[in-house]
């Protein structure tokens, strides 16, 4: 086993995925090349990092589960203090920024209307006015 043999059998190894004939070779020769140990170590760390569930913070869900329940009562429920005002303020913000989103969609699409309208209804305002 070579340099570049170990690094082709490295993460099949480290998954468990190697025969026993590959895996004893791939030891002995990692016992004896340094480089090798410090590219296995690396790699045991990036998969270990991308095998493992995304971390979240402490009592989030139960978080989520109270925010969904608040919500459900209403807007007059009570907040709760300390840790609620960061969930409660990102929602209101949100919320906030849907409602911008709506309006800029809304004047969009009712420039583009008033652009694709043909300009007779002034016309016509305009003939009413000469008729009465
Ligand atoms: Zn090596």
């Amino acid at each position: 086993m070579d340099c570049q043999n170990c690094g082709r059998e490295l993460v099949g190894f480290l998954q468990g995925e190697s025969s026993a004939e590959t895996a004893s070779a791939l030891r002995a020769h990692l016992d004896s090349c340094a480089r090798c140990r410090g590219r296995a170590e690396l790699l045991r760390g990036v998969l270990r990092t991308a095998s493992a569930p995304p971390p979240r913070p402490d009592g989030f869900l139960e978080s989520v589960r109270r925010r969904i329940a608040q919500e459900n009562r209403g807007p007059s429920a009570a907040e709760s203090p300390g840790r609620g005002r960061m969930p409660s303020l990102s929602w209101r913000l949100a919320t906030a920024s849907l409602a911008l989103l709506l309006a800029a969609v809304g004047i969009v699409a009712l420039q583009r209307s008033s652009r694709m309208r043909p300009a007779s209804p002034p016309d016509r305002c305009l003939a009413a006015n000469c008729q009465a």
